[in-house]
């Protein structure tokens, strides 16, 4: 598959305040490729970076071939945007709004089409204050593929839906997916990420510090199990310790603690079972994905004095605003 997104050793500061210290990765055709990481840690600035909307200090970006800050014009063409604030004037209506975002483009879809596969038929009159969170973020949605774009950029894709909006947003971006349109998702969401996304560049501190597919990422932050029992005679450590699904065993009194991979409660019970040891008290602790994420990623950021980005909403309307940064 052709490579769509490419992005080399990005670095992006703000005075002294390093967002982006460096980041690559790249992004094939049609793929829906996750961008994970804390609060902080740099995703929004990367893929703003990605639309152009920022300049990076360092590194090389080409989306669809093109440099997206000296050939903004042709890129935004190509490229759905959907913003993590991106607000509408208060009475602009659903309908309104598809329209007119539908109208910067040389190939828009349906408007009405589209406002029907995202649930908002129903509200074409509907001034945007008027909308509840969740159908804000919809229209949100639908403004970032109103162009028919080859590429869409969805940040906080589902902050503020309920679980079965979510599910829905989910099927909708599959069904866009599969029409070949390729999709970065921005989110927070673990569950998301894993459900959604075919490869996921997990982001701390500004630096990738994870890229994999969901199923190999959760495998790796889930860490692994903890085995706890009382062993019914007592046993050597290299018993255990030799397996190679174990990676450490500590004792407290006569109370044993494995800690190992995915399979290291299967490995244990048949060697003890093997060696005639009841494992009495036996229990296993999962560590919790959430939990596991956070270790990984060290958790978010000291918050600090943040502008607002650049540009009034999605779509091309902000070509004419020139990117503060
Ligand atoms: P979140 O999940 O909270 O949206 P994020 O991973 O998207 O976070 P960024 O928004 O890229 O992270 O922010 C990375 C760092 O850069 C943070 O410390 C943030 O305060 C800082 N930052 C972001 N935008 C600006 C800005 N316009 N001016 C100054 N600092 C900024």
């Amino acid at each position: 598959m052709p490579t769509v997104i490419e992005v080399r050793h990005l670095h992006k500061a703000y005075g002294a305040d390093v967002a982006v210290d460096d980041v690559s990765f790249s992004v094939e055709q049609g793929e829906i490729f996750g961008v994970l990481g804390p609060n902080g840690a740099g995703k929004t600035t990367t893929v703003e970076c990605v639309e152009g909307l920022r300049t990076p200090d360092r590194g090389e970006i080409r989306v669809l071939g093109l440099d997206p800050r000296r050939e903004r014009a042709e890129l935004t063409q190509r490229l759905g945007v959907q913003l993590q604030d991106g607000r509408l004037p208060d009475r602009l209506t659903v309908g309104e709004a598809l329209r007119l975002y539908a109208s910067f483009y040389r190939r828009p879809a349906d408007p009405l089409a589209l406002a029907d596969a995202l649930g908002l038929s129903g509200e074409q009159r509907t001034p945007y204050a008027a909308l509840s969170g969740g159908r804000q973020q919809r229209l949100s949605i639908a403004l970032a593929l109103i162009g028919s774009p080859e590429v869409a950029v969805l940040d906080e894709l589902t902050t503020g839906l309920d679980p079965q909006a979510r599910r829905d947003t989910w099927d909708l971006i599959r069904q866009v997916r599969a029409r070949g349109v390729t999709i970065l998702l921005v989110t927070h969401f673990m569950a998301e990420a894993e459900r959604l996304c075919d490869r996921v560049a997990l982001i701390d501190r500004g630096r990738v510090v994870a890229l994999d597919t969901p199923a190999a990422l959760a495998e790796r932050v889930q860490g692994g199990q903890t085995v706890r029992f009382r062993p019914s005679v007592p046993f050597e450590d290299a018993l255990l310790t030799g397996l190679p699904e174990v990676t450490g065993l500590t004792r407290q009194g006569d109370a044993v603690a494995v800690t190992g991979t995915g399979g290291a409660l299967a490995a244990v019970t048949a060697v003890l079972a093997r060696h005639g040891i009841v494992a009495e008290r036996l229990r296993v602790e999962q560590a919790d994905l959430e939990d596991a994420f956070v270790a990984l990623t060290g958790g978010p950021r000291p918050a600090s004095a943040r502008a607002p980005a650049p540009g009034p909403g999605p779509g091309p309307a902000r070509d004419s605003a020139p990117a503060s940064d």
